[in-house]
């Protein structure tokens, strides 16, 4: 999709702060960070939202789980601990309709969200 910007990060025509990168997902620090550790999954594949995933995105799901696992890793938090959230919608909190894992670490965080 070419309106679509994580689309477009992945094609490399949007530049981001990149930390890693597979076949199938690539993950990049986020702009606008909540926390002092923010990172955000996207698969390549062009998926709106977790409520447009089918079963056959299973796998890519699991990729975009299995690497923010190793971001973590990778930024020296998975230890500490951390926070995923895959926000799906209006009321959860969707802003950009490409999937996308978040990744927070760094401090505590609180529960329930807001
Ligand atoms: P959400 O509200 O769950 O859809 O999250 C979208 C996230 O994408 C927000 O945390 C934004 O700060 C982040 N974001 C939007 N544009 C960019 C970009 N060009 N590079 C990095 N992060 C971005």
């Amino acid at each position: 999709m070419t309106d679509c910007i994580f689309c477009r990060i992945a094609a490399g025509e949007i530049p981001a702060r990149i930390i890693l990168e597979t076949d199938s997902v690539l993950a990049f620090h986020d702009l606008n960070a909540v926390a002092p550790h923010h990172a955000l999954v996207i698969p390549r594949l062009h998926i709106a939202t977790l409520d447009d995933a089918a079963p056959e995105d299973r796998e890519l799901l699991g990729d975009m789980m299995l690497a923010g696992a190793e971001v973590a890793r990778q930024l020296g938090f998975a230890k500490k601990g951390y926070r995923t959230v895959l926000n799906c919608n209006h009321d959860g909190g969707q802003s950009v309709y490409h999937i996308h894992l978040h990744v927070l670490g760094g401090r505590n965080l609180s529960w329930p969200p807001g």
